[in-house]
């Protein structure tokens, strides 16, 4: 039932009351707590609403109705009244209502307190017969308020979470879009026409730096109803995790959107993985980095035996480096360690892998080259130290380093075995005067 019709009822049922009594005034009571009766309307209309209490004992009679002590009406009442109260009924309903408890108050002045009389000594007077009527009038009320009640939380819930929500009904034309929804996909919040929707969809996903990914993951949306995607878009610099699925299983249903803002999670993820695969000192990957990242090379180049490549792996050293710490500070020491980093990955290629080794040493792993570019590699690394002093805060410091080159020897060796051999070459430079390359390839 709608308010308005609701309400006319209402207002038809009091009048009715009115007629069939002469009341001077008939009021619809609603119980809100136990011994609590509340007017909502009245006939003649007065500012009863949500004003004035009654509190009464309950006393109900067979009869379904019971008279009132003028003393027990709210002073307000009396005060609001257009006339004197002579005598006050209350028709109660309560054991026609299920869930709501009330009942109509009847209200005569003097001049018609004779019909008070003459409605309470008539066993079946016709006024009875409103109590069932009126009793269904507020379960209506009852249910309505309830209604209204949940939709309002359900709204505040729906709009207050942080996560975006679109809910597509599974027969409407419209979508129900939450408020972080609508921030995001750029539209208004509320009921939004399906086409708007999916028009809004496809630019927000166009804007993504993924968009060739998530049109890929939606295709299967086209040919399958009931299906469930769940995949990540990188929009602007955030990262929303987006699930989709039909509403209980069923497209039938409709359809619901999750959007949930992961940014943070996605970066902090991404900030441990570099930390835990980089040397924080020079930002070259760590020696465990190298490892993982140089026997994916190794293992592939196993795989493919019949097209072997040539790889070669250097090792380099700073010459002396104690004595630099030992004359400039630990300090100074660590700037010359950066700066050697930085020059040396200058003189490989984006494709080789350079890894702090250790303290002050170095590893190279140069995929698919030949002995003599690798000679010519290593030797930049010499040149690239010696193009120039490392200057630190006004010193300026002379840095050599002696470097140990081999070339992997084919699908059955291992990564240890080419570093051992690297790592006897860099000895031997170290030995023959430092400075030098020292290499087992002519
Ligand atoms: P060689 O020419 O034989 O390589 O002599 P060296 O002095 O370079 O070699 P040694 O192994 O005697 O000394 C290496 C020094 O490097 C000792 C160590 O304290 C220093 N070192 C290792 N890691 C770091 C670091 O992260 N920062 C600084 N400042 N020094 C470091
Ligand atoms: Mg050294
Ligand atoms: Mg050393």
């Amino acid at each position: 039932m709608t308010v308005d019709l609701h309400s006319k009822a209402l207002v038809a049922l009091l009048t009715l009351a009115r007629q069939l009594t002469q009341a001077a005034m008939t009021a619809a009571m609603v119980q809100r707590t136990p011994g609590t009766m509340v007017p909502f309307r009245s006939e003649p209309p007065l500012g009863l609403r949500r004003t004035i209490a009654w509190r009464w004992a309950f006393q109900q009679k067979a009869a379904g109705w019971y008279r009132i002590p003028l003393g027990d009406l709210p002073s307000l009442v009396k005060i609001g009244l257009p006339f004197v109260p002579a005598a006050a009924v209350y028709l109660d309903c309560a054991d026609w209502g299920e869930r709501a408890i009330g009942g109509v108050l009847l209200l005569w002045d003097d001049a018609h307190a004779s019909h008070a009389a003459a409605f309470e000594a008539q066993a079946n007077h016709p006024a009875l017969l409103l109590r069932p009527l009126f009793a269904r009038l507020l379960e209506e009320r009852h249910l309505r308020m309830q209604g209204q009640e949940s939709d309002a939380q359900f709204d505040h819930i729906f709009n207050s979470v942080p996560h975006g929500i679109v809910v597509v009904a599974g027969h409407g034309a419209h979508a129900k879009v939450n408020l972080a929804a609508a921030r995001l996909l750029r539209l208004m919040d509320g009921a939004v026409d399906l086409d708007m929707l999916a028009e809004a969809m496809r630019l927000t996903r166009a804007r993504c730096a993924n968009a060739a990914q998530l049109d890929a993951a939606y295709e299967v949306l086209r040919h399958e109803f009931d299906a469930k995607v769940e995949v990540d878009w990188e929009l602007d610099d955030q990262v929303w995790k987006v699930d989709t699925h039909p509403i209980l299983d069923s497209a039938d249903n409709g359809r619901v959107w999750l959007f949930q803002d992961i940014t943070a999670q996605v970066r902090l993820e991404q900030m441990l993985r570099r930390e835990a695969a980089h040397d924080l000192l020079t930002g070259l990957f760590n020696r465990r980095a190298f490892f993982d990242k140089a026997q994916v090379h190794y293992l592939a180049h196993a795989r493919d035996a019949d097209a072997p490549q040539c790889m070669a792996l250097l090792m380099f050293d700073i010459d002396h480096f104690k004595s630099i710490n030992d004359s400039f500070g630990h300090l100074t020491g660590d700037a010359v360690l950066q700066e050697i980093a930085d020059r040396a990955q200058t003189a490989l290629r984006d494709s080789d892998l350079l890894a702090r080794y250790g303290g002050e040493e170095f590893i190279a792993l140069l995929p698919q080259t030949s002995a003599a570019d690798a000679l010519a590699a290593a030797e930049r690394l010499c040149q690239v130290v010696r193009a120039g002093p490392v200057q630190v805060e006004g010193l300026a410091i002379e840095v050599r380093i002696s470097v140990g080159l081999t070339m992997w020897r084919g699908a059955s060796e291992k990564l240890a075995s080419t570093i051992a051999r690297a790592d006897g070459q860099l000895y031997r430079a170290k030995r023959e005067g430092r400075d030098r390359v020292a290499d087992d390839v002519g």
